[in-house]
């Protein structure tokens, strides 16, 4: 081929000395994971040869959880029949009615196709739900610890009302706890089966949320305000466990539909994190906004993959086996880390833990701010202790102040998720932690 480019070689960063001042606002404040930060620290010990029990990640690892092998083959099927086109903005149609089917069958709501918009995963139906039922300025309400709030907060331009949950709610926010806040919010966000903490939201709690709903928006309907809706995030909806069920609120108070927001997706049930295919299903008026929306950022589920999980959600059978065997697998990982820890407890040792109810995180408290290590350095604060747990137990964890709450509040709990894990890596992982534990000195008294 005649070479009719000249050569242009960018420098890795180049840019940077010029283009921060010109982003926007937002961009500005935009701050970035810190998970991810974390991640990459994993890696490079990882590359050092360590070997780390990697329980930060909220992903599954295809080894240890690969997705359901139908749906795989599925995928590959419709992908060489050339579903490689745009898919139509709202959804495959055959998708729409699966899902429709799926939340009438698990969740026992009939609800309209025209509220069920197919996104590409969670995060696109929570966004849109933050764009389309925010403005600037306005409030939102949610708890701490929660996934990612604030960062949709700070896009959004909105003013968090941040609630600190107790662990003896599994870290779940009660309608008490939140009433307080609610007349200055537009929105309230809720996620049971919860991230971080895997808490499950009991079915009592999920009613009065309901009730409150309907009880407030008849209150701002009366006095010509805006109303409050509801995100309601159930992406771990499939996964519970120990009789722990998951429960929307318009199943158990129906008046409360035209202001609850749905969000969910393949990505957690099914281990399908990188196919990218969520739903939100809402009412009609909300779900073709975000289908207009996310048009316009082209955040389409990919088409063979919608196509596939029409196809895998509408065998019930198949999906029902795969669910009771994923949650078994997940619980091979959570309950003896969570009995382990107990043991430590029982030992003396400065840990606890919450009994595992859902998703497939463990809250953990590591209760040793002010303790001494081995070599005399006193850990302070949650990223120390966490930086002594990886460097000396290899056991690599996500401190609760990642998700929102303030470090002072923190008092040493963190996730452990389970999803890149195998069951012998969390047995190797105990005795290693209770050996570096008992190197710790408490303080003086
Ligand atoms: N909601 C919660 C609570 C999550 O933990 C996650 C993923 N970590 C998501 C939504 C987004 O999932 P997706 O990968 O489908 O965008």
């Amino acid at each position: 081929m005649p070479d009719l480019h000249t050569r242009v070689d960018l420098a890795p960063d180049f840019g940077a000395d010029v283009v921060p001042e010109g982003l926007s606002a937002m961009a500005r404040g935009m701050v970035s994971s810190s998970i991810l930060t974390i991640a990459w620290e994993i890696r490079a010990l990882r590359d050092r040869g360590v070997p780390v029990a990697d329980m930060t990640v909220g992903d599954f690892s295809p080894r240890e959880f690969p997705i359901p092998e139908r749906l795989r083959d599925l995928v590959v099927e419709e992908l060489r029949a050339g579903a490689t086109n745009y898919p139509p903005p709202a959804g495959e149609p055959d998708l729409r009615a699966a899902v429709r089917e799926h939340v009438r069958r698990t969740q026992g709501m009939d609800w309209p196709e025209d509220g069920i918009t197919i996104v590409s995963g969670g995060r696109p139906a929570l966004y849109s739900a933050y764009r389309l039922l925010t403005d600037p300025g306005d409030a939102v309400l949610y708890p701490a610890p929660s996934w990612n709030n604030h960062n949709y907060a700070q896009i959004q331009g909105l003013r968090p009302i941040v609630v600190p949950t107790s662990p003896a709610d599994a870290f779940q926010p009660t309608v008490d706890l939140l009433r307080p806040h609610l007349g200055e919010a537009r929105l309230l966000v809720l996620n049971t089966p919860q991230n971080p903490s895997g808490g499950v939201m009991p079915r009592d709690e999920v009613e009065a949320f309901g009730r409150m709903l309907v009880e407030e928006n008849h209150r701002r309907l009366a006095a010509g305000e805006k109303p409050l809706f509801l995100l309601y995030d159930q992406i771990y909806r499939s996964l519970v466990f120990s009789g722990h069920v998951h429960y929307s609120p318009v199943e158990l108070v129906p008046e409360c539909a035209p202001w609850v927001v749905h969000t969910d997706g393949i990505s957690k049930g099914f281990c399908a994190t990188g196919l990218r295919c969520g739903w939100m299903f809402a009412a009609p008026a909300v779900a073709r906004k975000a289908a207009a929306l996310l048009t316009h950022v082209g955040a389409w589920a990919p088409k063979p993959v919608q196509r596939a999980t029409a196809r895998w959600l509408g065998d019930a059978a198949a999906v029902d086996a795969w669910t009771e065997d994923v949650v078994g697998r997940v619980r091979e990982r959570l309950d003896p880390l969570h009995a382990g820890l107990l043991a430590l407890r029982e030992e003396g040792l400065p840990v606890d833990c919450i009994a595992p109810q859902g998703a497939i995180y463990l809250s953990v408290r590591f209760a040793v701010e002010g303790w001494r290590t081995a070599d005399g350095v006193e850990l302070r604060g949650s990223e120390s202790v966490r930086r002594w747990l990886l460097e000396n137990a290899a056991f690599a964890v996500v401190p609760f102040s990642a998700f929102g709450v303030p470090t002072e509040l923190e008092h040493g709990w963190v996730r452990v998720s389970v999803g890149a894990v195998s069951v012998a890596e969390v047995q190797a992982a105990l005795p290693r932690l209770r050996d570096a534990l008992l190197t710790l000195r408490p303080p003086a008294t």
